[in-house]
Order: C-alpha cells, then structure tokens, then sequence
C-alpha cells in the first residue's frame, strides 16, 4: 500500500478512546522497529489530532500500546513567547526552525525542575473536563525520531506542559488522576470522570 493511502486508512480506522477505555490504563511497549509502517501511524495520528483540535494525542488515546507520542504547539506560540524562550534557552531548536509536529518515540522525562506549578489543562480522551494539574515548570526529555535518531529536548511553557501530559499517557497515567490533581480539584472532576466511564461499552 503507498504510504499516503496507508495514512488515510489507519487516520479513518483509529478512533480516540475516552476515559474508562482500558487502553488509557496500558504502559506503551518500547517500539523497537522504526519503518515506513510507523512514520504512516504517526501522520495518521496527527490527521486524527488535528480533526479533534487537539495539541497533543498519545498511541494509548487511539487504542495501541506502544510509547508513540505527537504534539503540534505551533499554532499556540506567538513570535513573543518564542522569543522569551529562545533567550532563556529553553527550547532547543535551531533559531526559527520549530520541530513541529514533533513525532515522539520512546519518550521518557530525564530532568525536571524543582518547583511545580499547576497549569489548567484538558484531553482529547476526556471531553468536558478541565483541571489545574501538577506539573514540572520544566522538563528534558529524551525522545527518538521515526527513523529512530535519538533527541533531547528542554521545553517550559505549553510544550513543556504538552510533553508531561503526552508521556503520563505513555505510561498509563491520566491527568485527571490522584498524583496530579490536589484531593479538592479530584472531587470536582470526579463526577463528570464516572459518567464518561459509565459511557463506555463493557
Ligand atoms: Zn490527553
């Protein structure tokens, strides 16, 4: 199959989980074989990401278990931010050249700052639902491409934000749950998280 049709095909066949999807609860599988087959599921990811008006969408929110991640913050940076992050060196990337979208294999956190802060945030996997999580004002990730080239990035602000949602999800964790989420903001959102479950075919 050419690789555009192979795109659309797997773009109309995934569709986003919601929370009380068991496939949200699933540690990704380290992803070992770097082919065309995986950069097709990660422009396909972002085909669905993109219909959905998301940022960020991660392997688990479409039903796989492998540590495959997208974010596309582009839209979301103004020349002033980008500037301000440039000149504390916080995003490492060549001057004007922004990776987006960024396709995140293997994605893993190996430095955070100290302090967190708590950022409102919300997910294509649980719609409706908003709440201040917990989050590290920033992060080094180290991450491999789709041919399988290893990266690091440093990142604060919504990419920083984006990458620690992306990768909770990696790991099966949901932004909604105890460890990100002050036990006040937990009981807020708690109703409107059993009925998504309730939602969900058994
Ligand atoms: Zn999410």
């Amino acid at each position: 199959m050419a690789m555009q049709e192979q795109i659309r095909h797997l773009r109309d066949q995934l569709t986003i989980r919601i929370y009380g999807d068991p496939c949200l609860r699933i540690p990704g599988e380290e992803v070992k074989v770097f082919d065309k087959n995986l950069e097709s599921l990660c422009w396909a990811m972002l085909g669905i990401m993109d219909r959905a008006g998301g940022v960020g969408l991660a392997a688990q929110q479409v039903g796989l278990k492998s540590r495959i991640c997208i974010i596309d913050t582009s839209c979301q940076w103004d020349q002033q931010t980008l500037a301000e992050l440039d000149s504390k060196n916080l995003l490492c990337v060549n001057k004007g050249d922004l990776p987006f979208p960024l396709f995140l294999i293997n994605a893993k956190v190996v430095n955070q700052s100290d302090e967190l802060q708590e950022l409102s945030e919300g997910c294509l996997s649980g719609p409706g639902i908003y709440a201040n999580v917990r989050r590290y004002q920033w992060v080094e990730v180290s991450y491999q491409d789709c041919q399988g080239f290893f990266h690091q990035i440093r990142a604060d602000g919504l990419l920083g934000q984006c990458l620690q949602h992306e990768i909770d999800h990696n790991n099966g964790i949901f932004f909604t749950d105890p460890e990100r989420l002050s036990p006040a903001d937990r009981e807020k959102v708690q109703p409107l998280l059993d009925e998504l479950a309730n939602q969900q075919p058994v």
